[in-house]
């Protein structure tokens, strides 16, 4: 079945806005089995966006439109598509008192009551992320247009809730997907190890690269119903698990840190961090997740070495010795916030992440991180194998790296464990 995207927007068109909507809707077409023959983008312009419309709703099953629905002016998705349709656009009383009840004593004009108006024989999609609605509606030709706002993070949710059951229904067929996630394993790697697997129909098995350079395997499997869907993608996901092994830190979870929080949590204990190079990377993921103010205790950022000596105690002799890049350092970094914060695990992180500062001894992308724990502390070191690929980089892979340890720690797995 022949789909189409058409993405509104003159921010779109300047490059102000990364197009990142085609990308989650062709994604998600193509998991559903449509075949997707053209993506568009058009200015907030009437009579271009008209002439968009009428060709995609004459030659496709569905046309998927983003971004035009809100309340300014520019916004003019809906009245298009009604005027492309021969639709007039009606009133819908729901969900105006739904968009009353949210502005409250904010003002709420007739730009906003536009909102409240969809082609005649809409589905409506409620927004439960910000304002403006979406809605599905069927042209005479049988074509499905579906409309959506412009914010991704208003998009999915409502494309996941909302739509897919619509499409599913008009794919005949129920799609279950389950996202295994990974630390420390490349794309390359996983797929080798993952073989075979990735070559089959239903349930498929695909390797992506997710936030943070980590690889994700999706496992998407296609039936008449979604209970006969899962029972096809669970043994995939079991068996995607043996293959990669324990680089798998979750399935369906949101990230690493969430893993991290969670098992923490479970057991009641707290973790510091002392980071260096990290710059409060590693806090900041952590404390990203709801409720970790239960399991995170301190976080420093000791860029000099005098803060390390002052706040952590790493002896001065030791980094004049040593260098503050360096195992001894980290060990002591991650042993002192342990002890001064009281908590049962401290990490510590000291590198180079670049661009400047590198020799031939100490390489950017050097980064030693130290775990210590009540009966022993453990110390990884990362160092560029290939080449340099940015002080960014370097960063986020240390913190990664960083709750990766922990993670493995927790889950009884080797801590010191190197990139495969
Ligand atoms: P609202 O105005 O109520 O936020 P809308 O449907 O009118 O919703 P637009 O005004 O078109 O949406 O876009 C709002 C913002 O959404 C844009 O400024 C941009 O940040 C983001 N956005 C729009 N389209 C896309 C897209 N295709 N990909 C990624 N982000 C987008």
């Amino acid at each position: 079945m022949q789909a189409e995207i058409i993405c509104v927007g003159t921010e779109l068109l300047l490059g102000h806005v990364v197009n990142t909507n085609a990308a989650f809707l062709a994604r998600e077409l193509a998991l559903l089995g449509f075949d997707l023959h053209h993506t568009c983008v058009v200015g907030d312009n009437e009579e271009r966006l008209c002439e968009a419309l009428a060709r995609a709703i004459e030659r496709s099953s569905l046309v998927i439109t983003t971004g035009g629905l809100g309340p300014t002016l520019d916004d003019l998705t809906k009245k298009t598509v009604a005027r492309v349709l021969h639709r007039p656009l009606v009133h819908d009383a729901a969900t105006s008192a739904a968009l009353k009840t949210f502005f409250g004593t904010r003002p709420y004009d007739g730009n906003q009551e536009a909102q409240a108006y969809f082609p005649k024989g809409a589905t409506i999609f409620a927004n439960n992320h910000g304002t403006a609605p979406g809605c599905a509606v069927t042209a005479d030709n049988g074509c499905l247009v579906m409309l959506f706002p412009g914010p991704p993070r208003e998009l999915e949710p409502m494309f996941r809730d909302m739509a897919l059951p619509l499409l599913e229904k008009k794919m005949g067929a129920s799609i279950v997907s389950f996202m295994v996630r990974t630390f420390d394993i490349g794309e390359g790697n996983a797929a080798t190890r993952l073989g075979s697997l990735c070559e089959q129909q239903n349930p498929t098995v695909a390797t992506y690269l997710g936030a943070h350079n980590e690889v994700f395997v999706r496992v998407t499997a296609k039936a008449a119903t979604a209970e006969e869907a899962k029972a096809l993608a669970l043994p995939a996901v079991e068996e995607v698990k043996r293959r990669l092994g324990d680089v798998v830190y979750g399935v369906n979870v949101e990230s690493l840190e969430e893993v991290v929080v969670g098992l923490l949590r479970e057991r009641g204990e707290e973790v510091a961090t002392a980071e260096s190079c990290t710059g409060g990377m590693l806090a900041m993921r952590i404390t990203n997740i709801p409720g970790s103010s239960a399991v995170f205790r301190t976080g420093l950022v000791t860029y000099a070495n005098e803060t390390k000596t002052r706040l952590l105690h790493v002896p001065s002799d030791m980094l004049a010795r040593h260098g503050a890049v360096s195992e001894e350092v980290a060990r002591a970094m991650a042993e002192g916030v342990r002890k001064d914060a009281g908590s049962t695990y401290g990490i510590g992180i000291t590198g180079i992440a670049g661009p400047d500062g590198g020799s031939a001894e100490k390489p950017l992308g050097l980064v030693f991180l130290a775990l210590a724990t009540p009966d022993e502390t453990y110390c990884c070191k990362m160092q560029p194998k290939g080449i340099y690929r940015g002080r960014n980089f370097v960063r986020e892979r240390s913190a990664g790296k960083a709750l990766d340890m922990l993670r493995r720690y927790l889950e009884g797995k080797p801590v010191q464990h190197e990139l495969i």
